[in-house]
């Protein structure tokens, strides 16, 4: 229990929630963030540790209730029907046995986990019709994205028609690669223009445009990790990637259903040590219950699923950062 008043602890939330508020605004709209992820997430944590405390504080405006973005009214809004949520972190080997412990009790038994990298970028669902894209969109709140189809329509790993007549859903992380970021840092540089921060806000202000011929001219990659309401015969969110990939989806190769924590933990350090080698941003590595049954069963929040969890690496070494402010069109 916090060791302070109730009056303490509101003065503390309302502060809190303000300051968390505009490094949100200039992070999820702006595409440019004001402080590193860690001090955000150090805040955003003490928060939640309040709100804990003192569930009379709770209110459903807080960011801790909500996912983090808006949407541009420059776009074309798309109803997300099954939310697109965000997702619960830990930075501890402890809490990941914590939250394991969690499952195991409410499911009953042991489970197995689909472990993959969690790429530092921001998520796209891409819907086709009788096998060709209709439409791509951001996440934006969670229940309302924009319109991003025309821009998707130029980065080259999207397939725009699937090799069936199929009618699907299937969501994953728009990003950019680190050698693609270089150059066009550098170009941006050259060009006297401000250069962006990292990858993920490159990402988000190259897929975030009105005019999609600036989107092609960046390029952009993706790695596609959930199937929306797969059909019957697929039960499990490895079997789901396999097939995704088998359509044609550029899906991320290195994740590997684990049975125990021993061996997760062993991934984790495995890609602790290859991050800096990978061509793309990691940020941390996901947990995902692989049956998806018991996902169904366990259901979310309002803002995260429980049935996943991310792993988040310790902060790099900081950088001197330029913020883009040019992230509109
Ligand atoms: P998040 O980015 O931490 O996690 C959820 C997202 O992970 C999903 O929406 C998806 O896009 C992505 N993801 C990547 N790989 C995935 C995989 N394999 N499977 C499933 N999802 C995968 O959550 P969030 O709500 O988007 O953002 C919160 C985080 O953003 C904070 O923890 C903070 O680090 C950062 N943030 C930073 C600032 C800042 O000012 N620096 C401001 C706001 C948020």
């Amino acid at each position: 229990m916090a060791d302070i008043t109730l009056d303490q602890a509101k003065t503390e939330v309302a502060a809190l929630r303000k300051q968390l508020d505009e490094w949100a605004e200039a992070y999820y709209s702006k595409d440019a963030p004001e402080v590193e992820d860690n001090v955000y997430d150090q805040k955003y944590n003490r928060l939640l540790e309040l709100e804990k405390d003192f569930p009379e504080l709770v209110t459903p405006d807080s960011i801790t209730q909500r996912v983090g973005g808006k949407i541009d009214t420059k776009f074309t809004k798309v109803a997300h029907p099954i939310p697109m949520l965000s997702m619960g972190d830990v930075f501890s080997k402890e809490e990941l046995r914590e939250f394991d412990q969690r499952i195991q009790k409410q499911v009953g038994h042991p489970v197995a986990y689909n472990v993959e990298l969690k790429i530092d970028g921001l998520s796209l669902s891409l819907e086709y019709q009788n096998g060709r894209l209709m439409r791509a969109s951001t996440r934006g709140n969670g229940q309302v994205g924009e319109d991003v189809t025309a821009n998707a329509r130029f980065i080259r790993d999207i397939p725009q028609t699937l090799p069936k007549p199929l009618t699907i859903e299937v969501r994953g992380e728009c990003y950019m690669s680190k050698e693609a970021f270089a150059k066009l840092n550098a170009e941006r540089d050259e060009n006297g223009k401000e250069v962006f921060a990292n990858p993920r806000n490159a990402a988000a202000g190259s897929l975030r445009q009105l005019d999609a011929k600036v989107t092609k001219k960046r390029d952009l990659s993706t790695f596609i990790y959930t199937w929306v309401n797969p059909p019957e015969g697929i039960t499990s969110q490895h079997q789901a990637i396999e097939e995704m990939h088998k359509l044609g989806f550029h899906t991320n190769q290195t994740g590997r259903k684990l049975e125990t924590l021993d061996e997760i933990f062993d991934f984790i350090d495995e890609y602790t040590a290859k991050r800096d080698s990978l061509p793309y941003c990691i940020d941390g590595i996901v947990l995902k219950v692989d049956d998806l049954g018991i996902e169904q069963e366990l259901g979310s929040t309002v803002k995260v699923p429980r049935w996943e969890i991310a792993y988040k690496f310790p902060p790099e070494e900081q950088e001197t950062v330029v913020r883009d402010i040019e992230w509109t069109v």
